[in-house]
């Protein structure tokens, strides 16, 4: 039986769900951030074990022959994946595990934690969004139109999702974020069946 709760925090490339969960995190002990596992290289600044594992393609897809991933998907031509076990043994510890996913993945932990409470992150819009990624410098204009593509995409997702915050106030998104926790915190569990 899991003592944490697993939270899915979603939304398209861009919109800002980093920022929100970092300044979460930072403020919230019981709250712990799963480390993905990607095969796509580190951009500056990025450290291996900290902001993702970083892995060759044939290391990841010998993972998924192990069973190794909770969920995993391929974005944007590379693999993303969050590895199990150390999920379960945050929760077992009693902490609260987010995980800061795309949708497809998403919908993986739908179907095998139905218990996971899903939080989708909505732009104000494509064009905002458009102008954040292009702002944030690090993608080629290539990548960005493959990221804005997936990123109509997924928004079709957001009605499937427990909570939706739609990110134009970032301190607003922030305060919303952590009143869902909260909420969530204090919700009776009830038995189904
Ligand atoms: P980025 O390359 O910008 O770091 O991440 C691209 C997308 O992959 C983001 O939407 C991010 O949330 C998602 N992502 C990161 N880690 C994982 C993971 O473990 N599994 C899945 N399915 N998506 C992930």
């Amino acid at each position: 039986m899991n003592k944490g709760k697993l939270f899915v925090f979603t939304g398209p490339s861009g919109t800002g769900k980093g920022t929100i969960l970092k300044e979460v995190l930072a403020s919230d002990d019981r709250l712990r951030l799963s480390v993905s596992a990607t095969t796509r290289g580190p951009r500056e600044g990025e450290v291996n074990g900290v902001h993702y594992w970083f892995l060759k393609k044939e290391d990841f897809e010998a993972k998924i022959a192990q069973d190794a991933f909770l969920e995993h998907a391929c974005y944007v031509g590379n693999y993303y994946g969050t590895p199990e076990q150390p999920v379960n043994d945050q929760l077992a510890a009693g902490y609260d595990v987010v995980l800061e996913i795309e949708v497809q993945g998403a919908m993986q932990i739908h179907e095998k934690r139905p218990d996971a409470v899903m939080v989708f992150v909505a732009p104000p819009s494509l064009e905002e969004l458009s102008d954040r990624l292009h702002g944030r410098g690090t993608e080629s204009e290539k990548k960005i139109a493959a990221r804005l593509a997936t990123a109509e995409q997924e928004l079709k997702y957001a009605d499937r999702f427990d909570y939706v915050i739609v990110n134009d106030d970032l301190q607003e998104a922030i305060g919303d974020l952590r009143a869902i926790l909260r909420a969530e915190r204090c919700r009776v569990a009830h038995e189904l069946g």
